[in-house]
């Protein structure tokens, strides 16, 4: 998988690094990075943003 998983959408992959998040440009989804070589991609995990409660 060098794409994002849910609109496969080919995502650059020169300036990411392992475990690093980002947005797809295409569709907006998160997504983690898994490795470089080969680039591989998957849905980053949802993590609330309201620590603490
Ligand atoms: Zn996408």
């Amino acid at each position: 998988m060098s794409g994002c998983p849910e609109c496969e959408a080919t995502v650059e992959s020169a300036t990411k690094i392992p475990g690093e998040v980002f947005p797809c440009p295409d569709c907006g989804t998160e997504l983690e990075v898994l490795g470089t070589q080969p680039f591989a991609v998957a849905l980053a995990p949802k993590e609330a943003e309201d620590w603490g409660e």
